[in-house]
Order: structure tokens, then C-alpha cells, then sequence
């Protein structure tokens, strides 16, 4: 059987080294990059079983190298696991869609992570993460593979942002969601903190598009001094 291909996307030397040394031990082939856009061109040029995502990284944060993972219809299911160093960071991965699998918290024992990773191997396909082609709530359709949204069957325009913050309300109906969670996960970490109003600008531009009366919303309810819930 051939070895399962694991990617290592990490840049403190020492610690890529220690997993990749265990990794292999194990009978994986293991493939390493130290920054993001160096671990995104391995990702575009091979296929993994795994890949293990650091979030601080030079030139590519792991979040946004995560979400164009999830993005590419080639690689959208190939499991991940973040690496975190701070309690913050993991509001941000476990928070809403980040698209990966599971995390770990440095500093980590080899032996947890290890443990991670044999739980991911095993994962069979249809059972991972959010991977689906389209979310329905009421007569709201989002075709998430063509990026389109309907409307009782009739296509509604949403421009890219207003349509990345309708998926996450519609992932997470009924969920309290943070101007900084929305932030986090539509604008992407790379821009955070950005001015919290341009949250509040764009629902009101989605309420017009999705809401029967924008002025009386029914589906987008504002949780004052907290955020935004998707009502369904
Ligand atoms: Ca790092």
C-alpha cells in the first residue's frame, strides 16, 4: 500500500523538524513548507491525505491558506489540522467555518498530536467537516459550489462578501455571531481588526437583497451591544 502523504506548514524550524521526524516513523511520507505561499504551491502541485497548518506564518497566515484549501474543488476534503498558539487563535478555527478539522494547542506532546492525526487518517470521506454543495434554509438556496443564491427558485445577485456572510449565518442558524467572528471569518485574518461598521454595511446591503421587508428584518436579527443571528 502506498505510504499516506502528510503536509507539514510550519516555519519554526525545530518543531517542523520534531513532527516531520515522528511523522515519518509512523510510515507517513512527509512533505514540509515553512511559509504559507511555499505550502500552497505544494498544495496546488501534489495531493495529500493530510495537512498540518500552522496559523502564524510568514508571507500566508495558516487561516487564509486554510480557506483557499477549502476553496479548491481539488482539495476542498483533504482533512486539516491547525496549529495554535494562543487561546485567541482558537476562537478563530473552532468559531465558525474555517473549513479545518481539528486543532492542537502548542505546546503540544507529540503523543496528542500524533493521536490527531491517526483520528484524521481514519475520517472517511463523506463524514468530514463542512463540505456540502448547497445549504437550504426556508426558501433561501445557496448553491455553494457555483457560488449562486436563490430566492424561491429565483437567482438572487449577492456580491462575494455579501455572499460569504450569508454561508456563515446559514452554518450557523440560530447562533449569536460576533461583529469579530464575522469579521474574522468573511473578511479573513489577514484584515483584523477592520473597522467593525463595515460589518453592520454590508448586512444592511444583505437584508435588502434577502429580506422581505430590509426595515423589519425577519431572517437577520440584530443582538444589540453582541452581533447578528441568522433566524432561518
Ligand atoms: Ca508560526
Amino acid at each position: 500500500m502506498a505510504k499516506k502523504k502528510i503536509l507539514l506548514v510550519e516555519d519554526e524550524e525545530k518543531l517542523l523538524a520534531n513532527l516531520a521526524d515522528k511523522l515519518q516513523a509512523e510510515g507517513y511520507d512527509v512533505f514540509s513548507a515553512a511559509d504559507g505561499e511555499a505550502g500552497w504551491e505544494l498544495v496546488q502541485g501534489d495531493s495529500f491525505d493530510l495537512i498540518v497548518l500552522d496559523i502564524m506564518l510568514p508571507r500566508l497566515d495558516g487561516l487564509s491558506l486554510c480557506r483557499m484549501i477549502r476553496n479548491d474543488s481539488r482539495t476542498a476534503d483533504v482533512p486539516i489540522i491547525m496549529l495554535t498558539a494562543r487561546g485567541t487563535e482558537v476562537d478563530k478555527i473552532v468559531g465558525l467555518e474555517s473549513g479545518a478539522d481539528d486543532y492542537v494547542v502548542k505546546p503540544f506532546g507529540l503523543g496528542e498530536f500524533l493521536a490527531r492525526v491517526r483520528v484524521q487518517m481514519r475520517r472517511p470521506l463523506m463524514d468530514r467537516g463542512l463540505q456540502q454543495d448547497e445549504l437550504i434554509s426556508g426558501d433561501l438556496r445557496l448553491d455553494l459550489t457555483g457560488r449562486r443564491v436563490f430566492k424561491d427558485e429565483e437567482e438572487v445577485k449577492l456580491t462575494n462578501k455579501e455572499f460569504d456572510l450569508l454561508t456563515v449565518f446559514m452554518r450557523n442558524v440560530k447562533a449569536v455571531l460576533s461583529r469579530d467572528l464575522i469579521l474574522t471569518n468573511v473578511w479573513g485574518y489577514d484584515y483584523y481588526p477592520m473597522d467593525k461598521r463595515t460589518v453592520d454595511v454590508h448586512i444592511r446591503w444583505l437584508r435588502e437583497k434577502i429580506e422581505e421587508n430590509p426595515s423589519s428584518p425577519k431572517r437577520i436579527s440584530t443582538v444589540r451591544g453582541v452581533g447578528y443571528r441568522f433566524e432561518g
